[in-house]
This record gives C-alpha cells, sequence and structure tokens, in this order.
C-alpha cells in the first residue's frame, strides 16, 4: 500500500491518503465566507432562524454565537477549540478570523478561516411595539367619593417605577406607555396585561383598596382576524385614610392600619383593636375625619369614668373609663372627637 498523494508506503491509509496527507488535506471547520447577525438596535436582542432571542450578553458574544451555529466541525476532529478574532470594523462589516484547533488522529492540527460577519441593526417586535407607544392595559387611579391624594399618588408613582424597573429586567414588554393626569386620577398605560396585574397586586398589597377589571373590543387585529381586547383595570383607594372615624356595624372605630389585608381600628368605647375583611368595605361608614378631632381638658376622673370638657360649649361631660385611657391623669390635655352628639377620647396612634 502506498500514498497516491506523497508516494510513501508502508502506512495504514485514511480514506486513501496517508496520514500526513490527510491531515494536511482536511478541512477542520465547515464555514461560510459571510454571515448576517441582525440585533435589536434597543435592546440588542439577536434574530435566529426567524425568532427572536434576548440577549443579556454583549454584541461580541452575539457575534461569536451566531459564528458558532453557522460552523460544522469535521467528524474525524476532536477536542475542537475555536476562538474568533475581530480584524477590521468597516460600517457594518466586522472581518474576523477563525481560529481553531483540533486532535485528529492523535495529532494536533490549527488552522485559520476569513469570515466577514454582517452586523445589521434592526427592532425586534417588543421594542417597535414600544416606540409606537403600544398598550395592552390600562391603570386607573381612582379614589372612593373624593381624589386621590398627592402623597398617594406620589406613593403610587414609586411603586409603579420600582417594580417596573424590576419586571424590566426580566420582560420587555414591562413599560409604562403612558401616564394622563385626569382630573379623576391617573391613567397608566402599560404594554402588558400581565405586567399590570402584578403592580395593581402590589399597590392592593401595600395601600388596600377595591379592584376592578373590564375588557374592551378595540376592533380586530388586520394579520390575524382575531377580536383585539384592551383591559381596563381599575384601582380605587377607600374614602378614607389611617386616622379617620369609622361606623362598623354598631361599632364606632378609628382606624390604625390600611393595608391589602385588612382594615384595622380600634373600638372608641372599648380600647380594643378589630379588623374588617375588604370585601365588608361597603359597610363602612366614615363618620369623621382624623382632622375633625378636638383638644379638650380631662377634668376629674372615678374608677369608672372620667369627665372632659365638651370642647363646644365646655359643659362637663362623662365618658367610661377603658384600658387605653385609664392612666389619662386630671389636667391633662386629651383629643375627643364628636360623633353622632356623642364624645369619644381618641388616643394619639402616634404617640403609642
Ligand atoms: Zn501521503
Ligand atoms: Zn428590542
Amino acid at each position: 500500500m502506498f500514498c497516491p498523494r506523497c508516494g510513501r508506503s508502508g502506512q495504514d491509509l485514511v480514506e486513501g491518503l496517508c496520514k500526513t496527507c490527510f491531515i494536511n488535506d482536511i478541512s477542520l471547520l465547515e464555514i461560510p465566507d459571510e454571515i448576517e447577525v441582525i440585533v435589536c438596535a434597543h435592546c440588542g436582542s439577536a434574530l435566529r432562524q426567524g425568532k427572536w432571542y434576548d440577549q443579556d450578553s454583549t454584541e461580541e458574544e452575539t457575534i461569536y454565537n451566531a459564528i458558532i451555529s453557522n460552523i460544522t466541525a469535521n467528524k474525524c476532529a476532536e477536542d475542537v477549540e475555536i476562538w474568533v478574532e475581530e480584524l477590521i470594523v468597516r460600517g457594518s462589516n466586522i472581518k474576523c478570523l477563525v481560529h481553531v484547533q483540533a486532535k485528529v488522529l492523535g495529532e494536533i492540527v490549527k488552522q485559520e478561516y476569513d469570515l466577514n460577519v454582517k452586523l445589521l441593526k434592526n427592532v425586534c417586535p417588543e421594542c417597535s411595539k414600544y416606540a409606537s407607544g403600544y398598550y395592552e392595559a390600562v391603570i386607573q387611579i381612582r379614589a372612593h367619593n373624593r381624589l386621590p391624594s398627592n402623597k398617594e399618588v406620589e406613593k403610587i408613582d414609586q411603586i409603579i417605577s420600582g417594580q417596573i424597573d424590576r419586571l424590566s429586567k426580566k420582560n420587555k414588554m414591562a413599560y409604562v406607555s403612558e401616564r394622563i393626569v385626569l382630573k379623576e386620577g391617573i391613567d397608566y398605560y402599560i404594554g402588558s396585561y400581565k405586567v399590570s396585574k402584578k403592580l395593581v397586586n402590589v399597590l392592593k398589597e401595600e395601600l388596600g383598596g377595591v379592584v376592578k377589571e373590564s375588557p374592551r373590543l378595540m376592533g380586530k387585529d388586520k394579520s390575524t382576524g382575531k377580536e383585539l381586547f384592551r383591559i381596563w383595570i381599575s384601582f380605587r383607594l377607600p374614602n378614607f385614610h389611617v386616622g379617620d372615624f369609622i361606623k362598623y356595624g354598631n361599632f364606632i372605630g378609628q382606624l390604625i392600619s390600611v393595608d391589602g389585608r385588612k382594615i384595622q381600628f380600634r373600638d372608641l368605647d372599648t380600647g380594643q383593636i378589630s379588623s374588617i375583611q375588604w370585601r365588608d368595605y361597603g359597610n363602612i361608614e366614615v363618620v369623621a375625619k382624623k382632622e375633625d378631632a378636638e383638644e379638650t381638658t380631662l377634668t376629674a376622673k372615678t374608677p369608672t369614668s372620667i369627665q372632659i370638657l365638651d370642647p363646644d360649649d365646655y359643659q362637663p361631660v362623662d365618658i367610661d373609663i377603658n384600658p387605653e385611657t385609664k392612666d389619662i391623669e386630671v389636667g391633662e390635655l386629651v383629643l375627643v372627637i364628636k360623633i353622632r352628639d356623642r364624645l369619644y377620647i381618641v388616643m394619639d396612634n402616634d404617640k403609642k
């Protein structure tokens, strides 16, 4: 047996050549002269086989991955290592040298290949939706029988921008396409319905309130013929603030905390703390605002009752003592609230 290329004899032939000629002849890689890499100019997503892939990597890594996916290694090559050297960048063209090292028949073989990468900038569908002001849902911030206060709006803005910051790292549709100030509240136009649900859940958890959803038919999608819905989510803040006075069933109380789980109040007769579930929100009646409480003086005290002066006419009034009021001494100033012609002592929640 002799090698038809070099004429040497006495060797096993591989695919008709001696080992040396086979190795000299081999192409380690099957690689095109040029590849196209399409990336989103805004978010860096890359288009591969007709699909956009989110890209956390740098442009260099994107190019490397695109090259690798266009290369086939020779089946005789083992332990293939590939690295890419970017030689010259001219506009959207990047001249690259692809280095490869592999083992063939136990010998280490190194080769280089020229490759032109055409880096094309495009806009991915999510970014083009964002740019066109696309939205799937509108969160309407309202308040029941009142306007949302500046403090509430500030807090809501803060929650929404914090959540958007967090969610947009994973979801490009997590954006506010518009924030519209209306006389009855604020409307937020949100890229994704799923994201708006999450936002509303956090708002409700922190502030409490009533959520209602209503879809609206917006017409038909021209390309698919499917009906297009947008969802309006109304988030209605309650008719009260912490510190306000309420009537709930037979109880008269002062609100001491409000969040997404429950509404807590201190009973003004007994000083005890109870809570109300949001589903009973409709049974709460606001009977006085926090600002309506007035100061007066405690004028006398017995083991079961205390006497205060009515701030309206300075007439003495006797009130049953309760565990919350038992430590107030004669001569001290106390806060009182008059509800339906009855005076109640108000404990200062901030002091406790
Ligand atoms: Zn040979
Ligand atoms: Zn994009």
